[in-house]
């Protein structure tokens, strides 16, 4: 209760109602002045909202357009999706990469017409229970297919509403998940939820960026938190501070899971017997691969299989269980 009361105290110092106003307005102006012509900015249909959300997950928007409109050309409804053969889901997917994303999004498919007779549900709390769908999509599809004034914070939003009302959010944010939640909620204006998103959003990809905010040429800068420090906290950060957290992109097991998954693609192209040995598919998703490397190439393959993006079938199937079956024999091909 009294962690409640304190959250809810910061949150109503952050937000001065004439500070609310003000910013309000100007981010509005802002957004008026230079937003995108986006293809999902005119639909309300929850399917394509949810499909551009999807796709806009950790890529970038000139990328997603193209994948967007042929993807829709070819599964243009929530039924179509859900009665597709997998395989034919991640091809639609393919050079997206994260192919895992097109797997769960036909869940979330599926799950719209089993259970909802294909009628997406309209609020937040029924559409994060289907699968796949958390906190951000679950407002988004509300807000930006059904114009509900929904508070949802991606990146931007937060990184945006935290600069702008709680200062600076280098090296780290210094309000939590659930506070910026409650600010969220708190400046969104009322009957202007679509407009609000959208420009938060927008605000942060092109002028309020992560790295390279420009705070010289911002018509918020009189009412932002963050600014001028924002500036200095950002040149003091040590280059590539995110980057050296993870392994280089080449090393890690998910550009092999993409590599593996482009190779059973191509094999499928292929005549021969369908699937592919561990023994086929190693030197062709890395180089130098070797017996060795086997049991990695298992794991991995595994984690694909329990993804719904692989399946491995053993040659026959009168093998005991709990008896080894010895990964040469394995096969693995799409779904
Ligand atoms: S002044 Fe800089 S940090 Fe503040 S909102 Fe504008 S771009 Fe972002």
């Amino acid at each position: 209760m009294a962690t409640t009361t304190t959250s809810t105290d910061a949150i109503n110092d952050l937000t001065p109602p004439d500070k609310v106003a003000r910013v309000r307005a100007k981010v509005l102006a802002w957004w008026h002045a230079n937003r995108r012509d986006l293809p999902w900015r005119h639909t309300r249909d929850p399917y394509a909202i949810l499909v551009s959300e999807v796709m806009l997950q950790q890529t970038q928007v000139d990328r997603v357009i193209p994948y967007y409109e042929r993807w829709l050309a070819q599964l243009s409804n929530v039924e179509a999706l859900a009665a597709a053969p997998t395989a034919d889901v991640i091809r639609a997917w393919s050079g997206l990469g994260y192919n895992r994303r097109a797997v769960n999004l036909q869940r979330t498919a599926q799950a719209v017409v089993h259970e909802h007779g294909g009628v997406f549900p309209r609020d937040v709390e029924t559409l994060r229970q289907l699968p796949g769908i958390g906190p951000y999509t679950a407002g988004a599809i509300a807000c930006f297919a059904f114009g509900q004034d929904t508070a949802f914070a991606d990146t931007n939003i937060r990184r945006v509403l935290h600069r702008l009302f709680a200062g600076v959010d280098v090296p780290r944010p210094s309000l939590t998940g659930r506070q910026l939640a409650a600010l969220a909620e708190r400046v969104l204006p009322r009957g202007q939820g679509w407009d609000w998103n959208q420009a938060l959003i927008e605000f942060g990809a092109l002028q309020c960026t992560a790295r390279k905010p420009l705070c010289l040429v911002c018509p918020l800068r009189e009412e932002c938190a963050a600014w001028p420090e924002i500036q200095a906290a950002l040149a003091a950060l040590p280059k590539g501070t995110r980057l050296k957290r993870e392994a280089p992109f080449k090393e890690s097991n998910r550009y092999f899971r993409g590599r593996i998954v482009e190779t059973l693609r191509q094999h499928e192209a292929e005549p021969g017997p369908a699937g592919m040995t561990l023994d086929e598919i190693g030197p062709r998703v890395r180089e130098n691969f070797t017996p060795a490397d086997v049991p990695w190439l298992y794991e991995v393959i595994e984690g694909l299989a329990r993804d719904g993006l692989a399946r491995v079938a053993e040659p026959d199937a009168t093998y005991d269980a709990g008896e080894d079956v010895p990964v040469e024999s394995l096969r693995v091909r799409l779904p």
